[in-house]
């Protein structure tokens, strides 16, 4: 992972414990503020990541869920309890019954802003396999960060919410052809590849399309496929877009996250 520096005071920056289907997590901060966004690791794990970036838990104001997938709020439980943190989701989230008994919760209404200190937070209705997931766009000095995984197709509500970001982190789950070759059983393939599953590369790089590049300084490709991606496939289909030139695109590993990103 990389190193530790903190986020700057007065500056939206944000980091990625790890990202993929053994694991997500997304810090986003404007120096104040500190938000966890999901937390798919054990506490351990999450502790020993967030430390690599340069945190302590009890330094997280919040948690934010976006959905009740293993790999988002597996660790969420333990963290908020052993160091008090207080946990936003959804009714339908919190009804999955995924999280246990947490000190403190916040409903999350779609579409509906809410602020924590210094970042004003929206929460965006996907469309993915969930009870009542959503994904979020945040803004704080100034910028705007989207924070979009986890969804079956680019739809026009979420072209929509997310225009005008400054930095995106954008799920490429998956390339058609690897995903329809690989060792995922039939019933898998058509979830993960269905309206309701989860972001290939081309629809990723449909979806960029839409929203529009100009103002975009950062594109964090994540939530890549193991057995179903590379992250050199995932950047060729976003390179078209941006006139060959790949220096605003970044991938969100597994292991290694992804370290502190500042937005100038
Ligand atoms: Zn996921
Ligand atoms: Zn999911």
């Amino acid at each position: 992972m990389a190193e530790a520096s903190l986020p700057e005071a007065g500056r939206l920056s944000f980091a990625s414990l790890g990202s993929g289907s053994k694991g997500n997590a997304t810090l986003v901060s404007d120096g104040e503020t500190r938000l966890l966004i999901d937390c798919g690791f054990t506490m351990r794990e999450a502790e020993r990541r967030l430390a690599a970036l340069g945190l302590h838990p009890g330094q997280l104001d919040a948690i934010l869920v976006t959905h009740e997938h293993g790999d988002h709020i597996g660790g969420v439980g333990p963290l908020a309890r052993r160091h008090d943190i207080p946990v936003y989701l959804t009714p339908g989230t919190w009804r999955a019954d995924r999280l246990g008994r947490v000190p403190r919760h916040h409903w999350i209404t779609p579409q509906a802003r809410f602020v924590i200190k210094g970042l004003e937070i929206e929460p965006v209705t996907v469309p993915h396999d969930a009870r009542e997931p959503v994904q979020f766009c945040l803004s704080g000095a100034g910028r705007r960060l989207g924070v979009l995984t986890d969804l079956g197709h680019p739809s026009a509500h979420v072209v929509e919410a997310f225009r005008g970001c400054d930095a995106l982190i954008l799920e490429c789950n998956h390339d058609r052809r690897l995903l329809a070759e690989g060792p995922y059983p039939p019933r898998l393939k058509r979830r993960v590849g269905g309206d309701w599953g989860h972001l290939a590369n081309v629809q990723a790089a449909r979806l960029l399309q839409g929203l529009g590049l100009d103002r975009l300084q950062r594109i964090i490709c994540s939530h890549l496929s193991e057995h179903n991606n590379r992250p050199e496939l995932a950047l060729e289909a976003l390179v078209p877009l941006l006139d060959g030139d790949d220096s605003r695109l970044m991938v969100a590993a597994q292991d290694e996250g992804l370290g502190w990103q500042t937005i100038a």
